[in-house]
């Protein structure tokens, strides 16, 4: 139902670009990563360049938090997110079927019970939890808060796992992988092949108006307290969010700063681990594994867009929701190369 409804967006378009022999896409960050491996899948003989090696530690995708959060999301994004997001989630099962779908919980202590009543107004398909049944769901968090927002249906991916996943998958679909390989796109598409420009900010010779938006992060470990999903703490001036992960790891995320900066600030590193304090006082004891920074690629209108220029296609402007919307825009990329289909939100063509 919910990709008939993308269909009912899309157009024909008469100019499409027939199937060619050769893809080239540019950036393994995790919006290149979906699109080589879709259009691999498709039946097409693709090659994946990044400048930067297997470990990917420059690319934004290094640092997310990884939460596939529509129906969240929506608290502060468009409708166009939560529809792209929701067929994305679909794609992610079929791709890694061990992806975990726990859903995400959202908290708020009693003094900032409005912020959960306006988190709840601005979203759907969520469930009012009391003290007992956010015991039951996340036992570590008994006694901690009065009332929650559950939404079943939402999930979470681990990026540093996540991508080299894509990447083996895309190899194994017959796609190749060159790192350290800077190239412009402009001059791989002058041969002829497709290429398809997922840069990031990157691509700011093509795209001028993309700048980055800077999200910290910290890591931090401790074994005395155990998660199932993604927390989101609400606050009036700081909602954070504190995300699970293997080896009793847990990522405190993330700020969103107009900025460029790739340093830390004391500000922020006060802020995320409070709120790791608030979830939990074992938190306290925790230990720091790292701290970081993001820059989210980000149009003007902070949302996402494949511009197609003859044999040049750019997906760009992610910003907060790379992974996402990742998955779901590589079939909209697909789709328009085999059919001539336009999403009328998200596409542009010249
Ligand atoms: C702290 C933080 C938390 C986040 N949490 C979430 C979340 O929970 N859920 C979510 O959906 N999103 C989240 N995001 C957003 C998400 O990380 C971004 O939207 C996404 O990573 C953007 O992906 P990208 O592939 O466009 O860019 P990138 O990941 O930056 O990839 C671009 C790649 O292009 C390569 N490249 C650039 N120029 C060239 C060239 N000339 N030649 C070859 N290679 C080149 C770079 O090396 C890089 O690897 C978060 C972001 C941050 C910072």
């Amino acid at each position: 139902m919910l990709q008939s409804s993308a269909q009912t967006r899309a157009t024909e378009n008469s100019s499409n670009i027939n199937p060619t022999p050769h893809i080239s896409v540019v950036g393994a960050g995790i919006a290149g990563a979906w699109q080589a491996l879709s259009f691999a899948k498709a039946g097409y003989a693709v090659t994946l360049f990044d400048r930067d090696d297997e470990a990917m530690t420059q690319a934004t995708s290094h640092f997310a938090g990884g939460m596939l959060a529509p129906w969240c999301e929506r608290e502060a994004a468009e409708p166009v997110i939560m529809r792209i997001g929701i067929r994305s989630l679909d794609l992610w099962r079929e791709a890694l079927p061990d992806t975990p779908f726990n859903g995400s919980l959202v908290v708020a202590h009693s003094r900032d019970r409005s912020e959960l009543e306006r988190f709840a107004k601005m979203t759907t398909e969520h469930q009012r939890l009391d003290a007992e049944g956010i015991a039951a769901l996340e036992p570590a968090l008994e006694g901690r808060f009065r009332e929650a927002l559950f939404f079943p249906d939402e999930g979470h991916v681990e990026p540093r796992r996540v991508l080299p996943d894509l990447h083996d998958k895309l190899t194994k679909a017959g796609g190749t992988i060159r790192f350290k390989t800077e190239c412009n796109p402009r001059d791989l598409a002058k041969d002829g092949n497709l290429v398809v420009d997922c840069r990031g900010l990157g691509a700011r010779d093509q795209e001028p108006n993309l700048r980055g938006v800077k999200g910290e992060m910290i890591l931090i470990t401790t074994p005395d307290v155990q998660l199932a999903r993604p927390v989101r703490v609400l606050h009036p001036r700081w909602p954070l969010y504190l995300i699970p992960r293997e080896n009793n790891l847990f990522m405190l995320g993330a700020t969103s700063i107009e900025s460029e900066d790739k340093s830390v600030s004391v500000r922020s590193a006060l802020e995320l681990l409070t709120a790791a304090y608030v979830v939990h006082p074992a938190f306290a004891e925790a230990r720091i594994v790292e701290m970081g920074v993001g820059l989210r690629p980000a149009l003007p209108d902070n949302l996402p867009r494949i511009t197609i220029e003859k044999n040049h296609i750019s997906v760009n402007g992610l910003y907060r929701h790379g992974f996402l919307l990742a998955p779901a825009l590589a079939e909209l990329t697909v789709n328009f190369v085999q059919r001539g289909l336009i999403d009328n939100e998200v596409m542009q063509c010249s």
